[in-house]
């Protein structure tokens, strides 16, 4: 797989000069348009990079499934999905439409902005301060890294600007789905977004995720399988926005990407998988990252279907 890799990267490279690096979140657009990286754990514990694998950037929406994860342990699978669907939308992912046309009492699932912002509502703590410091110390934990943070700057340029998603958890409030302080609950979801990783800390937390919880690297079950395989469902009907579907066809790994450029995959009982290509097409995923992962997915028969 290394050296095949290496046979296409400088091609995939090329890609980089398509699409652009988001710039909604102004502090995302510091991004290098040209940097492109992959990290892979395979399931002897083996790690191999190419590219720009160790350059950090914030997860965005991979914080999605995590945060996810984290409310399935400690609430549970009923109290959390009586908040929101487990439905895939064909919308953008900071849309709007369906939160008053669909369901009128919850997004329609969690891997969009309303959804994961319901998430993220229900993680415990006395404060912010406790709540983001659970949802950092579990990300290290899958990660096996205790050397992931918040990036400051980037969570205050989405906390100035945010209007989109302030809009949706007034919507939220409106409508009884969430409970609290909307500024504190926002807040909350920002600084998740602006959590910093690299395509190694992606493919460690993928190597979990395609273990069911396992983790081959430690040797022991790090968190209960059955949240696992939700969120891996999840990430394999909503994971890469409104081309979820094309991406199920030409990749078909259980996957989440975010604005950030990244991309966390997960190929069962195999490898973890972490993308960096902060360069997006339109639906907001890596360009790049997306063409790499569908190469080495129809060249080692990756796909689960
Ligand atoms: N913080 C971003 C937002 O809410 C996350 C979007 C994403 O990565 O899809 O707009």
């Amino acid at each position: 797989m290394e050296k095949y890799i290496e046979s296409i990267f400088g091609e995939l490279k090329e890609l980089t000069q398509e699409g652009k690096v988001a710039d909604y979140i102004p502090a995302l657009g510091n991004a290098n348009p040209n940097n492109l990286g992959i990290g892979i754990y395979d399931n002897n514990g083996n790690y191999f990079s190419f590219g720009d694998d160790e350059v950090k950037f914030t997860i965005q929406s991979i914080s999605k499934p995590l945060v996810l994860l984290l409310a399935l342990i400690e609430l549970g699978e009923e109290a959390v999905f009586d908040k929101v669907g487990m439905e895939p939308t064909g919308d953008p992912f900071n849309s709007i439409i369906r939160l008053e046309t669909f369901d009128k009492r919850k997004p329609l699932n969690p891997l969009i902005n309303a959804g994961a912002i319901s998430v993220v509502s229900l993680i415990n703590g006395k404060d912010n301060i406790e709540r983001i410091e659970k949802i950092l110390n579990f990300i290290r934990l899958l990660a096996d890294n205790e050397n992931i943070n918040v990036d400051t700057s980037v969570f205050l340029s989405e906390k100035v600007t945010g209007d989109r998603n302030r809009s949706m958890i007034y919507f939220l409030k409106s409508i009884g789905n969430i409970n609290g302080n909307v500024d504190e609950i926002l807040d909350l979801y920002f600084m998740q977004c602006a959590i910093k990783a690299n395509c190694r800390d992606l493919a460690r937390i993928g190597l979990v995720l395609a273990n069911r919880g396992y983790d081959p690297v430690r040797q022991e079950q790090i968190i209960p399988k059955r949240p696992v395989q939700i969120i891996n469902a999840m990430m394999t009907t909503c994971g890469m926005y409104d081309e979820s579907g094309e991406f199920a066809v030409k990749v078909g790994i259980p996957a989440k990407s975010g604005v950030g450029g990244g991309i966390l995959c997960a190929v069962p009982r195999q490898y973890g998988i972490g993308v960096y290509g902060p360069s997006l097409d339109k639906k907001g995923n890596s360009i790049a990252g997306f063409k790499l992962l569908e190469a080495l997915s129809n060249a080692f028969d990756l796909s689960i279907f």
